[in-house]
C-alpha cells in the first residue's frame, strides 16, 4: 500500500493544473480501492458550497454542476465535523441528500473522508460501491492518509489555477485569451509577517542559477531568437559533454564512460527538442520550455518501477541544468531588466540574492519558505523592506512582471489587485511614510522615559548600509555586529587582513562609540557557500561558537584580525554566541587571551577588550550567574532563545503561528536573566528582534536591561515609546503582563495599553483585509 500511495501522490503532484489533479485522484482511488466510484467535492467559498469537481462512476454532466451546502447531506455533514463517515447504506443516513443528476441511487456503500489542509476542510473526497457493506479499516485509513497529503497538493493546484486565468496572456502574448476568461482580481496568499509595511510593486524572480524549479514564466523575445538561443545551449553543452568525455577517458572505466553516451544520446532526443520546440513556439521562452519539459521527464522516470531508469531522473535533471545554465548565460543579468518598485519573489530568500536588485528599485520582499524570525527576515526589517515569507502556496514561477501588494503586517500577499484594494492600500504607504517623517524629528533627542529614565538604545548590523543608516538614526551604538554576513556573500572564508579592513571600518564609523562584535555564528539556518553543513536537526546541531571551538584556526584568525582593526580606537567588545557550558567560555577565553598576547608580542598595542555571553539557549539561563562571573557583559539573543524555549524552529512557516515572542516561559526567562545578571554586578544588554518591538522594548527596559540592541530601522519606534513612557508606568505593565497565561492576550494588552499612552500610531495600522 505504501508504494502504492507514494507512486500516487507523485503521480497527481506531477498534474499540470487542478482539473486533472482531481481527475487523477479519483482515477488512480477507484482504481486502487476497486470501488464502483469515486469523487471529489470541492469547497467553493463564494457560493459557500461543495461543488462535485470530478468523478468516476457517477454521471459525468453533473461535474461542476451538482453541489451540496454546508449542512446538507452527508458530504455536509463531513465537511462540518471534519472527519470520515463509513456507512453501510448512504440512502439510511438521516442527512442523505439525493443528488438526482448523477445517478448514484444505484450505490449503497459510503465513505466521506474530508480534505484538510491547514486546518480548513478544502473539500471532501468519496467512494461509493453497489453492494450494502462497511468500507474495512485499512480502506477508510487508506483513504485517511491519502486525503491527507494530496491536500497540500489541492491547495497549490487550486492557488496555480487562480492565478493562471490571465497568465496566459502575458506568457503566449495572446490577447483573447483574456477575454474568454475573466481575470481573477485581489487572489490573496497567506504567508508569514516578516517584516512590517506595505508594498505595491512588479514582481521580480529571483532565479537561482541553473536551479530549473525557480525559472518563471516569461514570453519569449520572438520564436526565431528563443529557438537560436536554444540551438545554441544544446551545442555548447554538446561541446562540453564531449571534452569532458575525453578528458576523463583515461581515467575512467567503461560503463562510467557509457554515461556521456547516454548524455550525448539524450541531447539528440528528437522527442524532447521537439517538445521543447513546440512549447517556443507557443510563446514561452526558451528557458520555461526547457523548465517545463526537463521537469515532466524527470517525474516521469523517478516514478518507474526499475531502480536503473529511476535513476535516469538525476540524468535529465543535470543534463537541463546545464542547458539552462547556457541559457542563462545568453539572457544575462537579472539585474538589468529590473522594474521601478520591484517585488523580489524567491523560493528562498539569500543575502546574496538582495543583491540583484538595485537598492533605489527594491520595494517589496516575498519568499516560499522561511520565517518570521529567519536570519533573511532579520536582514529585510534591517533595510526596511517590507516582508512576507513561508507563502507556501504561491505558485512563485507564475508571476514574473505581475503586479502585487505585499503587505508585510499581516504577512499576505495580492496578486492583480483592484482599483479599490489599490487604493486601500495606497492610503496605509501615504499614513506611514507621515509617522515615519515624524519620527525622524527625534533623531538627537535621547531614549528618556517621562520621569527621566535614561535608556541607552543600541543598533545591530551586519550589512555595509546598516553603519550609515545607524548613524542617522540616532544609534548609541552597536549590540550586535553580525560578523557572518560578510562571510556569508563571499566564495571563501576572508582572510585576516580582509576581515581587519571590513571590522575597522564598522570601528571607525562608530568611535568613540561602543561596537560588540561577535564571533561566527554559522549553522542553523546560516550556511556558507564554501563551508557546508549538511544536518537533520540544524538548530539543534553544529552552530555557532560549537563550530568556531571546533575549528581554532577560524576563531583565531577572526578575533585576531578584530582586534587589531580596534588598535588606537578601544571600542571593540567581544561577544560569544550559543553557548551552553561553562568549558565553552573558559576554551573561547583562552584562545581570546592567546590572540591578545600573540598580538602584543608582534608589537601591537593593544588590550583585552570586554568579553561577553550570550544567552540563547535553556541552559545558558540557568547558569546566566556563573557566566557572568566568568565574563564583562551578558546580551541576550531573544530570537534563538525563543526558539529554544518553546520548540519552534525560527525557520518552519508551518510553525510560525506557535513562535510568540510574548509566550510568557519566555518573559519569565528574560526577566530572571536580567535579575541573575544584575546580581553579579555585570551589565545586562539585549539584541534580539524583541527589542525592536515597542511594546516588547517597554517590557525589557521594566525588567532592568540596561541596553537594548535592535535593527536601525525600528530604533525611531522604540524611541518614541519610551519618551511616551514613564518607567513607574513601564513597571506596572510588566507586572500585570507577568500575571497573565497566553501571548495572544499580552501581545493584545500591549497594543491596547500603547494606544491608551498615545502611541498607537507605534502599532500596525489598520489595513483593507477583511476583503
Ligand atoms: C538572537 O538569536 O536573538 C540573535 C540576536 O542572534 P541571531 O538572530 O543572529 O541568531
Ligand atoms: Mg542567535
Amino acid at each position: 500500500m505504501l508504494s502504492v500511495l507514494r507512486k500516487i501522490v507523485q503521480e497527481v503532484s506531477a498534474a499540470p493544473d487542478l482539473e486533472s489533479v482531481l481527475d487523477l485522484i479519483v482515477r488512480r482511488i477507484q482504481r486502487t480501492m476497486k470501488t464502483q466510484v469515486c469523487s471529489i467535492f470541492l469547497f467553493d467559498p463564494v457560493q459557500q458550497r461543495y461543488v462535485l469537481r470530478a468523478t468516476q462512476g457517477l454521471n459525468q454532466d453533473a461535474v461542476g454542476k451538482v453541489s451540496l451546502s454546508m449542512t446538507e447531506g452527508i458530504v455536509g455533514q463531513v465537511g462540518q465535523r471534519a472527519e470520515p463517515i463509513n456507512l453501510e447504506d448512504a440512502a439510511r443516513h438521516p442527512a442523505f441528500h439525493y443528488l438526482q443528476a448523477t445517478g448514484e441511487e444505484r450505490y449503497h456503500a459510503f465513505l466521506g473522508v474530508p480534505i484538510i489542509h491547514h486546518r480548513t476542510v478544502l473539500g471532501v473526497l468519496v467512494v461509493q460501491q453497489v453492494e450494502h457493506r462497511r468500507f474495512d479499516e485499512s480502506e477508510e485509513a487508506f483513504m485517511v492518509t491519502l486525503s491527507a497529503q494530496l491536500a497540500g497538493i489541492i491547495a497549490h493546484a487550486e492557488a496555480t489555477g487562480s492565478v493562471n486565468m490571465d497568465t496566459a496572456e502575458a506568457v503566449a502574448g495572446q490577447a483573447d485569451a483574456s477575454e474568454s476568461v475573466p481575470a481573477v482580481h485581489d487572489k490573496r496568499f497567506n504567508g508569514v509577517a516578516a517584516a512590517p509595511g506595505v508594498a505595491i510593486g512588479t514582481v521580480v524572480i529571483a532565479t537561482l542559477t541553473a536551479e530549473l524549479e525557480t525559472v518563471p514564466d516569461k514570453p519569449g523575445r520572438g520564436v526565431e531568437r528563443e529557438r537560436a538561443d536554444f540551438h545554441a545551449a544544446l551545442e555548447a553543452v554538446r561541446d562540453d559533454l564531449t571534452t569532458l568525455g575525453k578528458s576523463l577517458a583515461q581515467r575512467l572505466k567503461a560503463e562510467e564512460q557509457a554515461l556521456f553516451d547516454v548524455y550525448l544520446r539524450m541531447l539528440d532526443d528528437s522527442a524532447l527538442r521537439g517538445e521543447i520546440e513546440r512549447r517556443i513556439e507557443q510563446g514561452q521562452w526558451a528557458q520555461g520550455a526547457l523548465r517545463d519539459v526537463i521537469l515532466a521527464q524527470v517525474q516521469q522516470f523517478s516514478r518507474m518501477e526499475d531502480a536503473y531508469l529511476r535513476e535516469r531522473a538525476t540524468d535529465v535533471r543535470d543534463l537541463g541544468r546545464r542547458i539552462l545554465g547556457y541559457l542563462q548565460e545568453s539572457a544575462g543579468p537579472v539585474q538589468m531588466e529590473c522594474p521601478d518598485n520591484a517585488i523580489l519573489i524567491a523560493d528562498e530568500l539569500s543575502p546574496a540574492m538582495l543583491g540583484m536588485v538595485p537598492e533605489e528599485k527594491l520595494a517589496g520582499l516575498v519568499a516560499v519558505s522561511g520565517s518570521g524570525n529567519s536570519h533573511a527576515a532579520i536582514m529585510a526589517r534591517s533595510i526596511g523592506i517590507p516582508t512576507v515569507m513561508g507563502v507556501v502556496d504561491l505558485p512563485f514561477t507564475r508571476l514574473d512582471g505581475r503586479k502585487v501588494i505585499v503587505d508585510g503586517y499581516s504577512g499576505r500577499i495580492y496578486v492583480n489587485p483592484s482599483e479599490r484594494l489599490l487604493e486601500a492600500f495606497e492610503r496605509v504607504i501615504r499614513d506611514e511614510q507621515a509617522v515615519a517623517a515624524g519620527l525622524e524629528e527625534l533623531r538627537d533627542l535621547p531614549a528618556e522615559t517621562t520621569d527621566g529614565y535614561r535608556m541607552p538604545l543600541w543598533v545591530n548590523t551586519g550589512l555595509v548600509a546598516d553603519v550609515t543608516r545607524s548613524l542617522e538614526r540616532g544609534a548609541e551604538g552597536i549590540g550586535l555586529y553580525r560578523t557572518e554576513i560578510p562571510f556569508m556573500i563571499r566564495d571563501f572564508f576572508p582572510s585576516e587582513q580582509e576581515q581587519l579592513q571590513s571590522y575597522r571600518s564598522q570601528l571607525e564609523a562608530f568611535a568613540p562609540r561602543p561596537v560588540t562584535m561577535r564571533t561566527l555564528d554559522i549553522g542553523g539556518d546560516k550556511a556558507l557557500p564554501y563551508f557546508p553543513i549538511n544536518e537533520d536537526n540544524p538548530f539543534l546541531g553544529w552552530r555557532g561558537i560549537r563550530v568556531t571551538l571546533d575549528h581554532p584556526e577560524i576563531f583565531l584568525v577572526q578575533v585576531r584580525a578584530m582586534l587589531r582593526a580596534s588598535e588606537g580606537l578601544d571600542n571593540l567588545r567581544i561577544m560569544l554566541p550559543m553557548v551552553t557550558s561553562i568549558h565553552e567560555v573558559e576554551e573561547a577565553l583562552r584562545q581570546i587571551d592567546r590572540a591578545v598576547a600573540e598580538l602584543q608580542d608582534e608589537g601591537y598595542d593593544i588590550k583585552r577588550p570586554p568579553v561577553g555571553v550570550m544567552v540563547e539557549v535553556p541552559a545558558a539561563v540557568y547558569q546566566v550567574r556563573r557566566f557572568a562571573r566568568l565574563v564583562d557583559f551578558i546580551s541576550v539573543g531573544s530570537n534563538d532563545l525563543t526558539q529554544y524555549i518553546l520548540a519552534v524552529d525560527r525557520n518552519n512557516p508551518r510553525v510560525a503561528g506557535l513562535y510568540a515572542a510574548y509566550h510568557p516561559a519566555v518573559l519569565r526567562a528574560l526577566q530572571y536573566i536580567a535579575r541573575e545578571t544584575r546580581r553579579e554586578g555585570k551589565p545586562v544588554s539585549i539584541c534580539g528582534e524583541m527589542a525592536a518591538d515597542p511594546g516588547g522594548a517597554l517590557l525589557l527596559m521594566a525588567m532592568g536591561y540596561e541596553v537594548l540592541s535592535m535593527n536601525a530601522n525600528n530604533l525611531p519606534r522604540v524611541k518614541s515609546a519610551i519618551r511616551g513612557v514613564s518607567l513607574v508606568r513601564a513597571q506596572s505593565l510588566l507586572s500585570r503582563v507577568l500575571r497573565m497565561g497566553d501571548a495572544e492576550e499580552i501581545h493584545q494588552y500591549l497594543r491596547d495599553a500603547l494606544k491608551g499612552l498615545g502611541l498607537g500610531q507605534l502599532t500596525r495600522p489598520r489595513l483593507p483585509n477583511q476583503l
